[in-house]
């Protein structure tokens, strides 16, 4: 029987885990025999007994990363976790790869299989699947209540009887699944709100919520409808700058959620910018874990800038760690069906099905081998083996 082990996060300020009492009970209807690790849900505010309940055997990481033939994570592991992982097994979890070559070396060398959450293609098969959807979608919803409650003023119009008060105007960068709920949690709490991205076809998605679309003229020739954002060009980068200029200096709040798959997130709010802003403002860069949208944002910290409050908070998610695990964990559950199909497979064996563009996408190291190319190119050019 393939054994399923879920260890207890030990990244700093991860709250959140890999499998609920929910996704346990089915991961045991689906005939896998889940080990919970003690204490692995107390952040998320799940007890061992209710995994023990839900059946999962409780076990110490000694015994589970021994028997574990399915390792379920929600941060990369460190190297030393990664070490312990048996030969042979599949660790299901986000890795940041390019960024990890050290743990990436010690999965390849450990003969563990990688399927990254990270790298699940954007497609109509894999949405169940797609844990950077469900953790966006806290992240812009918690974004928009950290700038609301650090902004000393209100969000909404109010008419009082001692007067009227503007509503606050809040600018989102990126308008993917984070900004999205960004925009809709802001005007749902009374802002007015503008938006902006490098695929000009979000310009409807905006308008929908009730946001207003700040246009910037596409590069000539960038036509095509996609889910993937390309690196901006000078010229494309001098012309936002210009069109986003005096919205940024209006702004009450800004969030920035842009990023571009396997790159470093674009640089779009200068520290000029922040000195335009008035001060007592408000900035949150949800970017920053990935070389930051602002230049003047710092990963981990609050700083306060030219009298500009800019919030570097590297995980949001795990600021709302029950929902976030809860969805999380139903995405990871997905991966496990993906990779342990229950249809004539009565034994339960894994079946990496590398014809299977999930599975071919996702899956980063595997006998040995980096098969991610952007990773297999970073450590070339690192010089590592
Ligand atoms: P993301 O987190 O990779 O990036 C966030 C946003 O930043 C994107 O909209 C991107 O266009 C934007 N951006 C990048 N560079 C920029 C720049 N220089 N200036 C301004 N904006 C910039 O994106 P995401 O949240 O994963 O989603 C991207 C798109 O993919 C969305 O339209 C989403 O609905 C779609 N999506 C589809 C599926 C699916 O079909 N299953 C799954 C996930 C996402």
């Amino acid at each position: 029987m393939t054994i399923v082990f879920v260890p207890k996060e030990s990244a700093p300020g991860e709250t959140r885990v890999a499998a609920t009492p929910e996704t346990v009970a089915k991961l045991v209807k689906q005939g896998l025999e889940p080990l919970v690790e003690r204490g692995a849900g107390a952040a998320s505010w799940i007890s061992d007994e209710q995994y023990a309940e839900s059946g999962a055997r409780l076990v110490d990481a000694g015994e589970g990363y021994g028997q574990g033939d399915l390792v379920l994570k929600v941060a990369a592991p460190s190297a030393e976790e990664a070490c312990r992982i048996k030969r042979g097994a599949v660790l299901i979890s986000h890795l940041s790869p390019t960024q990890n070559l050290e743990v990436v070396e010690a999965l390849r060398d450990g003969g563990v299989t990688a399927f990254v959450m990270e790298l699940v293609p954007r497609t109509t098969k894999a949405q169940t699947m797609d844990a950077l959807s469900s953790q966006a979608n806290i992240g812009g919803y918690k974004a928009v209540l950290l700038a609301a409650a650090t902004l000393p003023k209100y969000f909404p119009l109010l008419m009082t009887a001692a007067g009227t008060v503007k509503p606050a105007k809040v600018v989102i960068f990126g308008v993917g699944v984070a900004g999205l709920q960004a925009i809709a949690t802001a005007k749902r709490i009374g802002a007015v709100v503008w938006a902006t991205d490098i695929r000009p076809e979000v310009k409807e998605q905006v308008e929908s919520l009730g946001g207003k679309f700040i246009e910037v003229a596409p590069d000539a020739g960038q036509t095509e409808p996609s889910v993937y954002a390309k690196e901006a060009s000078e010229d494309y980068k001098k012309r936002q700058a210009e069109a986003v200029a005096k919205h940024v200096a209006e702004a009450d709040v800004v969030i920035t959620t842009a990023l571009i798959p396997g790159r470093k997130a674009p640089l779009l709010i200068t520290e000029d910018m922040v000195r335009s802003m008035r001060p007592g403002s408000v900035i949150v860069d949800m970017a920053v874990s990935q070389g930051g949208n602002c230049a003047v944002s710092r990963c981990g910290e609050d700083v306060e800038v030219h009298g500009v409050k800019v919030i570097g908070h590297p995980n949001l998610p795990a600021t709302v760690p029950v929902h976030a695990s809860q969805l999380y964990a139903r995405n990871v559950l997905d991966v496990v069906k993906h990779l342990v199909p229950d249809k004539e497979n009565e034994n339960r064996e894994l079946r990496l099905d590398f014809e299977d563009e999930v599975t071919a996408g996702s899956i980063a190291v595997h006998a040995g081998e980096v098969r991610h190319a952007m990773t297999a190119e970073a450590l070339q050019q690192r010089g590592g083996s």
